[in-house]
């Protein structure tokens, strides 16, 4: 007995090095479950959780990536605990779960996810879980994708439209009002409030972009991710890639690219913070285009970077697009 709680203190002193862990980190968890001082270092995995659960009695909301987890606990407030399956800067299309996800889902009172085939694991991760679990895209009008292997498929980034992100709120709301009744009337306040943020945010976009000449309103990134954004903002969206889950950067599109980016004398390309950059700066290198930075979609960036909520993703987003459009940065380029 004393060897095991030596062992786990042992763990608990490593892994909790990184005092930096937000809630999203798995290690997090691992760590929570081994609660401050000592009290849960009986060593028994079932130990553990029932000291965390007797610490935080909350119910446990898991979502599937960090963005979503930062919507929910804008609803959430502070009744519920919110966490993601995936950690910040992870590639959430094509993410394979592990044992741990499988044993923070089997304790979880509702898992959400994005729907419209974002999670290509999702399916098959709750299929042997008892947790509920809800579609946060509920009742959203899906943009189809326009070409490439998904073509005629939904569009899956719906949370890139600041409106559209109402609809996830307001499907939080209910799931959370089910979830635990006694604080309905909160989560529906909640809502409200994030949602006149949501709105503020959408037009902070809106103004971002009305001042670019109109024919610098071409936004060129890897995936197709954007579509939601560049309608709700008035942008022309190109990509090197209609999905991350094809994610291929074929000479043909890249060529395409580079073919589009010269005709229409787009100042700046871009590409997304989970995937490699590395074709689109081959679109750089053949045009007069500067590259215009790293843009958020499918993970916020670590509390410490630059994006660490849903709102200042948007807001990063907007000003990297709009700054690097005017091409005010072309001069930097040899
Ligand atoms: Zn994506």
């Amino acid at each position: 007995m004393l060897l095991s709680a030596t062992l786990v203190v042992a763990l608990t002193a490593c892994s909790g090095a990184g005092a930096e862990q937000g809630p999203n980190d798995p290690n997090a968890q691992t760590n929570a479950r081994s609660g401050d001082q000592g009290e849960a270092l009986s060593g028994e995995r079932a130990g553990e959780r029932a000291t965390a659960q007797a610490d935080d009695p909350r119910p446990l909301v898991l979502t599937t990536f960090t963005v979503l987890a930062d919507i929910a606990r804008n609803v959430a407030g502070e009744h519920l605990r919110v966490e993601s399956i995936t950690t910040p800067g992870a590639e959430i299309h094509g993410y394979e779960p592990t044992p741990g996800d499988l044993r923070r889902a089997s304790g979880a009172d509702l898992i959400v996810d994005n729907g419209m085939h974002l999670e290509a694991w999702f399916e098959q991760f709750v299929a042997d879980l008892d947790a509920p679990h809800r579609v946060a895209t509920t009742g959203i009008d899906a943009i189809e994708i326009a070409s490439g292997e998904a073509a005629g498929t939904q569009n899956p980034h719906a949370w890139m439209s600041p409106l559209a992100a109402q609809r996830y709120v307001d499907n939080l709301v209910e799931a959370f009002a089910e979830l635990d009744p006694e604080h309905a009337a909160d989560y529906r306040a909640n809502g409200e409030a994030y949602k006149a943020e949501l709105r503020a945010v959408h037009e902070e976009l809106v103004t971002a972009v009305e001042e670019l000449p109109e024919s610098q309103r071409v936004l060129v990134t890897c995936e197709g991710a954007f579509s939601y954004l560049a309608r709700d903002a008035g942008l022309e969206e190109r990509y090197l890639w209609a999905v991350n889950a094809e994610r291929q950067a074929t000479p043909r599109r890249v060529a395409a690219a580079i073919d589009a980016v010269r005709e229409q004398r787009v100042p700046a390309v871009f590409c997304e913070s989970t995937v490699s950059d590395a074709p689109m700066q081959r679109v750089v290198e053949s045009t007069d285009a500067v590259f215009g930075g790293t843009l958020y979609v499918d993970s916020l960036s670590a509390a410490d970077g630059p994006v660490p909520t849903y709102l200042e993703l948007i807001r990063h987003d907007a000003d990297v697009i709009a700054t690097a459009l005017t091409g005010a940065s072309e001069g930097e380029k040899e």
